[in-house]
């Protein structure tokens, strides 16, 4: 049994650092595609937005003197090359993928299309959303905010190294909590960290509730499309 039908998944590109200080881990890279192959076995739809912050991101760019814009098309094109490197990981263990890119690239990856991604993944493929949203100012949170809410997935997967959402955070306050399940309103109203403001303004405004868990123990992402409430579900 599966909880969700169509899931939009967002990796961060520094998760994919693994133990290195830069750049990509193929151990961690093997680690999600194999995570990722077993929900899509499970007749799971996949949409997945990966982030860049393990090669490059424009705002601290900008404060080594990057112009802002180009820093962040700099980004931008890292994230491609972290969908680059997910898909052919995929390919490698026999899963079909599309890289889908918000700037047009071809042939690296296909210019982004809602229908187009919604016919792939009902055929098994998985999408790889990348660019983000396309434009300089956003990150890859909103880039997700806005694919997941497009292709009408039933949630937002949220990967991340902690295991959900706390009243604080975890890695520097020892008394912090966690929720099993928060409201939009509450993350406002405690000024807590799951997104950007402009990517979880999104999710409330269109009604796509968020799961954030801890992608990097091996088998989570099964459990959580299982339905075994390891993270923290923000909702309406
Ligand atoms: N970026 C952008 N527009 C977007 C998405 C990303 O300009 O819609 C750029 C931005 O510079 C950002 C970088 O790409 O810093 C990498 O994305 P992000 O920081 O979200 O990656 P993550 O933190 O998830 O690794």
């Amino acid at each position: 049994m599966v909880k969700f039908k169509r899931i939009l998944l967002k990796l961060s590109g520094e998760s994919l650092m693994g133990k290195q200080n830069y750049g990509i881990d193929a151990e961690r890279l093997s680690d999600y595609a194999r995570q990722i192959k077993e929900v899509h076995d499970m007749g799971v739809q996949i949409g997945i937005v990966i982030g860049g912050g393990n090669i490059f991101r424009g705002l601290s760019g900008s404060q080594k003197g990057f112009d802002r814009v180009k820093g962040d098309q700099m980004g931008m094109c890292a994230t491609v090359i972290n969908s680059l490197a997910l898909s052919s990981a995929l390919g490698a263990i026999g899963v079909k993928t599309k890289v889908m890119t918000a700037i047009r690239m071809e042939p690296i990856g296909e210019f982004y299309n809602k229908w187009k991604a919604i016919e792939a993944m009902e055929n098994g493929t998985i999408c790889i959303f990348s660019c983000g949203t396309g434009s300089p100012y956003f990150t890859t949170d909103t880039g997700s905010s806005l694919r997941g809410i497009e292709i009408e997935a039933d949630v937002m997967l949220k990967g991340t190294r902690v295991d959900g959402v706390y009243t604080a955070d975890p890695e520097k306050d020892p008394t912090a909590q966690k929720f099993d399940e928060i409201t939009f309103d509450e993350i406002y109203h405690r000024h807590l960290k799951v997104m950007d403001l402009t990517a979880t303004t999104m999710c409330r405004e269109n009604h796509l509730p968020i799961y954030v868990f801890n992608m990097d123990v091996y088998g989570n992402l099964k459990k959580v499309i299982s339905g075994e409430s390891i993270g923290t579900l923000v909702h309406d």
